[in-house]
């Protein structure tokens, strides 16, 4: 990722053109340049062999004025605190655009999940939740999966939190099993809403769906049922990267038989149904449509500069580096941000919360219909701020959110 600037100096940025657009009020505006609170424990756990060892991690509110806070919860070596305070402020921004009641938060171990069994990281769960528990609770904060974390971590947060609290708390935790009052569609939220937004682009830009070429980097939870959406809305799927490398067919990729081939493999490589390139090559491919579904810092300047696709729909988070912005701007590339592409997932949750809270779960098709009007019309505002101040659709959501945010806190004042 190079000598790009810090994940919190980004969205340091962003905020500071934010505000810069939408003039609010520079005592706002200094609150939301720092997080609210950040919770840093370090805590013992027994390994298989007996052995103690120490793990570190967070939990981040970056701004909770309109809900209580919401946000993923990240295992990974490489996890710091910079890290977990962007991820916050971004969720901050995210929930505000699409308008749903909560604050920003993110949470984070440093631990390398493929090395712990699965006792061992069930031992670690519990007891980080259990430090981090005067944070939570339904009108706290509540967590969610992100990297390296699923349902299953959920079940286990929730588990703790009642056990200790002696009742049951559903509601504290979103991504939770449909066994423990989970919601119906959750695990492919954040793909529909991508669609959402990939159709309302491609109209804005007077383009039609049909036979357009698609370049996907990931196939993961988020990445493969993209790809099954777009095909059979369809686009043609030329190429798909992932850690294993990628893959390319001119006419368009059997998505079924490479969904086959990574279950079976663990990766797209070696896939028959298309030829091999470097995962890197993929960003020159002359194609319609570039979706990154993937790693973050991953469209660089030198990868602006050479990206064809005239439209990019970020579902991952922070995939473009602020220095590849101005690049990605000049050539004209149209760029739906990840704060209102990949808004799918966060609203799916707060549908979860909701149905938590009342003890009376909803339907496939009002969870679907829910969720494609609260992302339609989430697009049709940014699309408007994008008009009405004459920017970027990143800026414009931004302002956006901003505007909403600002206005809260305005409405609550400064305790005391
Ligand atoms: P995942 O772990 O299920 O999948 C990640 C994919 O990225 C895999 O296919 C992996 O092989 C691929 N990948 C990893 N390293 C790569 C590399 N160097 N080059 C190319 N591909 C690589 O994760 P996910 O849940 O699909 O998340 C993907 C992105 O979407 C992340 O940025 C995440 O923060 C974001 N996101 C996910 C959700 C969600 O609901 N899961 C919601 C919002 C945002």
């Amino acid at each position: 990722m190079g000598a790009m600037s810090s994940t919190w100096e980004s969205i340091l940025a962003r905020l500071d053109d934010a505000a810069a657009l939408t003039g609010i009020d520079p005592a706002i505006h200094q609150v939301l340049r720092h997080a609210e609170r950040i919770l840093e424990v370090s805590f013992p756990v027994r390994m298989d062999n007996g052995e103690i060892e120490v793990f570190t991690g967070w939990r981040v509110h970056h701004d909770t004025t309109r809900g209580p806070g919401k946000g993923g919860l990240r295992f990974h070596p490489q996890v710091d605190v910079d890290e977990v305070k962007a991820l916050a402020a971004s969720m901050t921004y995210k929930t505000a655009i699409v308008d749903i009641p909560f604050g920003g938060a993110k949470g984070g171990v440093r631990c390398d999940p493929t090395k712990l069994s699965l006792h061992e990281l069930e031992r670690l769960t519990r007891r980080f939740t259990f430090e981090i528990s005067p944070l939570l609770g339904p009108d706290r904060d509540v967590p969610a999966p992100d990297v390296n974390t699923d349902g299953r971590v959920m079940a286990w947060m929730m588990d703790t939190l009642s056990m200790t609290t002696g009742q049951f708390l559903g509601g504290v935790v979103t991504g939770k099993p449909l066994s423990i009052g989970g919601t119906r569609l959750h695990s492919g939220a954040t793909s529909s809403g991508v669609v959402v937004c990939v159709r309302r682009v491609f109209a804005e830009h007077g383009l039609s769906i049909p036979g357009k070429r698609v370049v996907l980097q990931g196939f993961g939870k988020v990445g493969g049922p993209l790809a099954f959406l777009l095909s059979s809305a369809g686009m043609r799927v030329i190429a798909v990267s992932d850690v294993g490398g990628a893959v390319v067919n001119e006419g368009g990729l059997d998505v079924a038989a490479l969904s086959d081939h990574v279950t079976k493999t663990g990766s797209v490589e070696g896939f028959h149904g298309g030829d091999p390139i470097d995962a890197d090559a993929i960003y020159a491919l002359p194609s319609d449509l570039f979706v990154p579904a993937a790693l973050g810092g991953v469209i660089t300047e030198e990868v602006a500069e050479k990206l064809a696709a005239p439209i990019v729909v970020e579902a991952a988070n922070g995939p473009t580096t602020i220095e590849a912005e101005p690049v990605l701007d000049r050539r004209g590339i149209a760029v739906v941000p990840d704060i209102l592409a990949n808004a799918g997932g966060v609203t799916a949750s707060y549908f979860e919360w909701a149905q938590s809270r009342q003890g009376y779960p909803w339907d496939d098709e009002l969870v679907a219909e829910r969720l494609r009007t609260r992302m339609e019309s989430s697009f049709t505002q940014v699309w408007g701020k994008s008009q009405q101040y004459n920017v970027s659709l990143r800026r414009a959501a931004f302002a956006l959110a901003l505007e909403r945010v600002a206005a809260a806190i305005e409405a609550r004042g400064f305790f005391p």
